[in-house]
């Protein structure tokens, strides 16, 4: 005896059971991650971070972390590692190093004691998560892909959705760290599974959008009003979340990017990368995904000129009088 468990738990403390709270180590701090370290600080986590542009790293300093010079500096003392990145290229670089074929040489992994536990937040294809999976399972390191729904809203808000692939031991001990960071914690399976999860739902989204766009389309160049129509469809089997709480054409809805010239909510450019991730993944699962396909196309034209206007903005697509209203 004598020595403390570690407990991901926040309130625990050295007076508590004899434990102490964990360590975290925080490495990607953009639009999502800061506000996402921020919401372990305020729980009263101890965070180490990093991230490759200063700016980002200050905001965090200001807020209590210890900034750190490496990936290898944050996680020196830390039980967790925690990531949120924007591709799967930099998680590969940040825990595998400069390999490409799943072996360790001189990245994070490499330097964790086993028994550490990696949530990798960020959203990439599924085969890239069990490539660095598989890398951590031969270190004795527990690994988790913890993708997220809830925008940069949900992650100020700390009320994002985790969808979590991994073993039910490493999602148990997660758990307490992500509850701070979200409202809704799902494990999907095994790893892997989170990242497949996601990348489903947000196909199925970008589907629902460019479809619920084309619809409204049609009705309102056949003289239809466009909000007596969504009204109709909200009513009938046409129904979706699209119709329920995002309309993209301008002014049917209060309080949504399409009523504000497509500014805000979930850039353009993010979701035609996560239509390409779902066409990686159904490729390589060798799967028909016929209608992701062609969201992706229509996706991929819209963002070479609206990257960066909210993914409701495809009603322009169809209608581009609609980016002037
Ligand atoms: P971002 O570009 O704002 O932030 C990424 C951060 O990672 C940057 O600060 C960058 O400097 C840092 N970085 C890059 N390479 C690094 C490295 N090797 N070491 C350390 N830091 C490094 O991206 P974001 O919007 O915060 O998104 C992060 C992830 O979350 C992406 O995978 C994205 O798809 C996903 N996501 C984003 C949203 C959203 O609305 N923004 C919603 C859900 C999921």
């Amino acid at each position: 005896m004598g020595q403390k468990d570690i407990s991901t738990t926040a309130n625990n403390s050295d007076s508590d059971n004899n434990t102490v709270k964990a360590n975290i180590a925080f490495i990607g701090l953009g639009n999502m991650g800061a506000p996402m370290a921020e919401n372990l600080l305020k729980a009263g986590y101890a965070l180490s971070v990093y991230d490759l542009s200063a700016d980002a790293t200050q905001r965090l300093q200001q807020a209590g972390a210890r900034v750190a010079d490496s990936p290898k500096d944050a996680a020196s003392d830390a039980q967790v590692v925690i990531s949120m990145l924007p591709a799967g290229k930099h998680v590969h670089a940040v825990y595998l190093g400069d390999t490409e074929d799943g072996k360790v040489a001189n990245g994070l992994l490499a330097e964790l004691p086993k028994g550490t536990l990696v949530i990798d937040s960020s959203t990439i294809a599924a085969a890239d998560a069990r490539l660095v999976a598989e890398a951590a399972n031969k270190l004795g390191i527990d690994f988790l892909d913890a993708p997220v729904s809830g925008g940069t809203g949900g992650a100020i808000a700390g009320s994002l959705t985790f969808i979590v692939g991994g073993s039910a031991d490493a999602f148990a001990k997660a758990e307490p760290i992500l509850a701070v960071m979200g409202k809704n914690i799902f494990h999907a399976g095994e790893q892997g599974a989170g990242q497949v999860a996601k990348i489903c739902n947000n196909m199925l989204l970008g589907i629902l959008m460019a479809g619920t766009a084309e619809a409204i389309n049609l009705g309102v160049k056949n003289g239809l009003d466009p909000k007596v129509l969504s009204d109709i469809m909200l009513q009938s089997s046409g129904r979706n979340w699209t119709l329920e709480v995002y309309n993209p054409y301008p002014q049917v809805m209060e309080n949504v990017p399409s009523s504000n010239q497509y500014q805000g909510g979930f850039m353009s450019k993010l979701m035609q990368k996560d239509l390409n991730l779902a066409m990686q993944t159904a490729q390589d699962a060798n799967v028909d995904t016929p209608m992701g396909a062609k969201a992706t196309e229509l996706y991929g034209a819209h963002t070479v000129e609206n990257g960066d206007k909210d993914f409701s903005s495809i009603m322009a697509r169809y209608d581009s009088t609609v980016l002037s209203s």
